[in-house]
């Protein structure tokens, strides 16, 4: 396996490397707005036999009942990547346009170890509970509460962090005892069409246990969340499509699991080291260009100290030169589309028109003529009922907006449709846990301290999402509970 500069892809469907009915599609690199090569474009004929072979794997095999075979293949799944590791490096850059130094933590070498917690959740888990006997309307009964996998799951998942997301899907699911078809965003599909190709040559995970499908159009993947035999759809990408997701399914009450958008807030008491947390701030919002759906892009500051916080954000984006992320220094890279590129300016646009101003940035850094760049752009002058405190804009732009005392901080960080994730500083070791106590969001980070981690649950209150990805939460999501009562 080599990044090729004519490189491609194929499906892989029931154990097999396909090509596509409806031919190939480009996949560019974003920082150079060549095309790198080409994947297999599904059509809804390729859909409907990855489709089949899912839920005939899962029906006429023992796969759902193998755990020790499903742990086997998930550590040989690992395995495989940890010694293809620099290929898929190459790859993560090229095609998802991420950082180099990103592709050490949770775009690449991350979610790879993490493989590990699905296959050691799996081999430790209580998959039959006996709750002992009992008499209820006077029948003696023993009662054994049984977890066992859903079926057959649809992944969907969007391009920002294409292994992190496809790995906290594919993993849990497939140690749980389903079979799965995933669906990636065109922007990545080599990132996805990799693990077919290491599953068919070093794993033996048994055919259509996994099947992965590209496709340039949406329309193939929404397939999935109709089709009767698919039990469940696990979904990560926009609140808009979420909600399509989520009534396509309805028709035939699947089991949904949603990790949608956000807007999240890094709040900053006032007893805080406002220098340190507003470079903080500044430097998270640019990472991978701001493109992470948990990056808190509302800086809360307090009021009587907002200037110096805006020069302190604008001195950190303003250092930071969007550039080439196979470079190690780099932290900022392109946006993902020239599509990205247009919304991001647009919300640039916006913000001028509500009348905020740009401390650092606002726009396409002159030093680059090709690649989808944004300068990080700090948004100083809004408050948070303007469109852009609101709307999640995807880029690297953090708006700094003031607060008068802790309980108006978490007033602004929960005035929000989103609930994805929060910030707090503060000196005080106690003080910012009341407030994030009262964040009505999925993870907090208070004074720099790190959630992301194989054990623990991520995902969204709100318009955010539905479920829990990661942790034993993340595992169980992919688990039907049956309750056996005999009598006796
Ligand atoms: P998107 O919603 O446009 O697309 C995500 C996936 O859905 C893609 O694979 C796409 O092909 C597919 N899709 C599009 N329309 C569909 C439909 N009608 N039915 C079924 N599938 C459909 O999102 P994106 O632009 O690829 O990714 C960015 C978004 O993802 C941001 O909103 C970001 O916040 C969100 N995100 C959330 C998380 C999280 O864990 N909460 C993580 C990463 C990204």
């Amino acid at each position: 396996m080599t990044i090729a500069a004519d490189r491609s892809s194929e499906l892989f469907i029931d154990g097999h490397l396909l090509p596509g009915n409806g031919g190939r599609f480009p996949t560019l690199n974003p920082a150079t707005e060549e095309v790198l090569g080409t994947a297999a474009d599904a059509d809804a004929a390729d859909m409907d036999r990855a489709i089949a072979a899912a839920r005939r794997a899962f029906d006429d095999t023992d796969w759902s009942r193998d755990t020790a075979l499903r742990v086997h293949c998930i550590r040989q799944l690992r395995q495989a990547m940890r010694d293809h590791i620099e290929d898929l490096r190459e790859i993560t850059m090229a095609e998802a346009g991420a950082p180099r130094m990103l592709t050490a933590a949770a775009q690449l070498e991350g979610p790879v170890a993490d493989l590990s917690f699905a296959a050691d959740t799996a081999e430790s888990y209580p998959w039959r509970v006996d709750l002992g006997e009992a008499a209820p309307m006077g029948i003696r009964t023993r009662r054994t509460v049984v977890r066992e996998a859903v079926g057959v799951v649809g992944a969907i998942t969007p391009w920002n962090f294409p292994h992190q997301i496809n790995l906290a899907k594919i993993g849990p699911a497939l140690a749980a005892g389903n079979t799965v078809v995933l669906k990636p965003a065109p922007d990545t599909p080599w990132c996805a069409a990799v693990l077919g190709e290491l599953a068919a040559e070093h794993t033996d995970l048994p055919p259509g246990v996994l099947n992965i499908v590209t496709s340039a159009d949406h329309a193939v993947g929404a397939l999935l969340t109709e089709d009767p035999r698919v039990d469940m759809v696990s979904f990560t990408g926009s609140t808009a499509t979420g909600r399509a997701v989520m009534a396509a399914a309805a028709a035939t009450v699947k089991k949904v699991f949603l990790e949608l958008g956000g807007k999240s807030a890094f709040l900053v008491l006032d007893d805080a080291d406002l220098a340190a947390a507003c470079a903080m701030a500044g430097f998270t919002a640019s990472m991978h260009a701001g493109q992470g759906c948990a990056i808190t892009t509302r800086l809360v500051v307090p009021r009587a100290r907002y200037d110096d916080a805006v020069a302190a954000a604008a001195a950190t984006m303003s250092g930071i030169r969007p550039g080439d992320p196979t470079n190690p220094g780099t932290i900022c890279g392109p946006l993902i589309s020239q599509r990205q590129r247009d919304r991001v300016q647009a919300y640039l646009d916006l913000a001028v028109a509500e009348g905020g101003r740009f401390a650092c940035g606002g726009r396409q850094p002159a030093e680059r003529d090709r690649g989808y760049f944004i300068e990080p752009t700090v948004i100083a002058g809004l408050d948070n009922t303007s469109q852009v405190a609101r709307e999640e804009i995807f880029g690297p732009v953090l708006t700094v907006i003031a607060h008068d005392g802790d309980d108006d901080a978490v007033r602004i960080a929960n005035d929000s449709p989103y609930g994805l994730s929060g910030t707090v500083f503060s000196a005080d070791p106690r003080r910012p846990q009341s407030v994030a106590d009262r964040l009505r969001v999925g993870t907090v980070n208070v004074n720099g301290g790190v959630w992301y981690s194989a054990d623990v649950p991520f995902g969204g209150y709100k318009q955010s999402g539905i479920g829990r990805e990661m942790g034993v939460p993340g595992f169980e999501e992919y688990l039907q509970i049956k309750a056996i009562a005999t009598a006796v």
